[in-house]
């Protein structure tokens, strides 16, 4: 079986063809197009590709094409990419301006152009689909919670991932295998032996979630991407105050504050627009920039606080996991968010913690942590591929 990643931008197309086999995946080919302002001529051209490379019948389409869907207003999950998804991402076009309108114009112009693929949507607030109520809606009359204002989380394929990956490296194969189904059998009933994991995705979009023996207890990000830890150049939690302040004191209008939320905030905003990349702030901050140093100190207290609140939720931790461009490669940052934990039962091996960087994988606690911490690097291509091969073969 073959299965094709559409990975879609705002102005970018990029792609990964896969050979699934039994329950192996095998990348054949990628590629991508930078400036997109239509997918139809990316896709023939990829289509050409692909079929140079032999790895496509003239003629013939593959056997599916994943989509890594953010938002479905009413829908989540890993499902059939049709005129449902269609309609739930309209419906919060709002919400996800970068991701939804993008999205619903790759599934149809896949549905055009490769017509016998089979397209399959994989929402990343599938994962979160069993967060009880309790932690998922927002204080708010009832109108508000009615137009689905409420915590959903996202980042849920790499989050997913660490929760299968890091089961199997406690040693915990049933709960990877509970993992591994989820989106088809659902969590089922356990109360077995509890394999706690708090699960730091961090990049330029950042979150951490909390997962409870295969199941996400809830995220840091909430109603929209825009909460939860500091991101790139997005805010990230905010009193909901500020914003009625902000326009009220200033004059700014909605679409400006939402402007300078989405694009001025984060870590460029808290470095005083300084840069939004974690290297930039490293080094600003080593020859003395404060608004640098804010921006790493804000970002670290963030992720402890989020960590902080899983570890009391779930009733302790068996493993904490740093993933994601920023997870896999700064272990001074892996170093503050694990600081003077030793009391909790994590330790960190600095030696392996040195180490652990450009896609390791590992454990980066010593041997005497009762809590282990390791590094998973996150490949979101391939986690996607797999849930699609799984629905591919649960549904075919
Ligand atoms: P992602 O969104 O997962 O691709 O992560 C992107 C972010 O990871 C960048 O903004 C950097 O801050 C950080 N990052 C990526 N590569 C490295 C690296 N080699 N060293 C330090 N930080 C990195």
């Amino acid at each position: 079986m073959n299965i094709l990643i559409a990975n879609l931008g705002s102005t970018s197309f990029k792609y990964c063809l896969y050979r699934a086999e039994g329950g192996s995946l095998e990348p054949l080919s990628r590629g991508g197009f930078e400036r997109v302002t239509d997918y139809t001529p990316c896709i023939a051209e990829m289509r050409e590709t692909l079929v140079k490379e032999g790895h496509l019948a003239e003629g013939v389409d593959p056997d599916a094409v994943g989509f890594k869907t953010v938002l479905g207003k009413d829908l989540s999950g890993c499902v059939e990419a049709d005129g449902r998804v269609l309609d739930a991402l309209e419906g919060f076009k709002e919400v996800a301006p970068a991701h939804n309108p993008p999205y619903a114009e790759g599934i149809r112009c896949f549905e055009r152009m490769m017509p016998s693929a089979r397209r399959v949507a994989l929402f990343e607030t599938a994962f979160y689909q069993w967060v009880p109520e309790a932690s998922s809606a927002y204080a708010l009359p009832k109108s508000w919670r009615d137009l689905g204002i409420r915590r959903y989380g996202f980042h849920g394929a790499s989050h997913k991932f660490v929760a299968e990956r890091s089961a199997e490296l406690l040693g915990r194969d049933d709960v990877a295998e509970r993992v591994r189904k989820l989106y088809v059998d659902g969590p089922g009933d356990f109360d077995d032996a509890p394999c706690r994991v708090i699960s730091c995705h961090l990049g330029g979009s950042s979150s951490v979630a909390g997962i409870h023996t295969g199941v996400a207890m809830g995220a840091s990000m909430g109603f929209s991407p825009q909460s939860g830890l500091p991101q790139n150049n997005r805010v990230g939690d905010l009193d909901a105050m500020a914003v009625p302040y902000v326009c009220k004191m200033t004059g700014m209008t909605v679409d400006e504050a939402e402007r300078q939320l989405t694009k001025e905030s984060g870590l460029l905003g808290l470095s005083n627009g300084q840069s939004n990349d974690i290297r930039d702030l490293e080094s600003a901050a080593g020859e003395g920039n404060a608004g640098a140093k804010l921006a790493l100190d804000v970002l670290t207290a963030s992720i402890r606080q989020w960590a902080g609140s899983f570890f009391f939720e779930m009733g302790g931790a068996e493993a904490i996991v740093f993933t994601a461009g920023i997870g896999e490669n700064n272990p001074w940052l892996r170093s503050g968010v694990c600081a003077g934990l030793e009391d909790l039962g994590v330790v960190i091996d600095e030696a392996a913690n040195a180490e652990m960087i450009r896609g390791k994988e590992g454990r980066i606690s010593t041997a005497e942590s009762s809590i282990q911490v390791f590094v998973i690097p996150a490949n979101e291509e391939l986690v996607l591929a797999r849930e699609v091969q799984r629905y591919m073969q649960a549904n075919s």
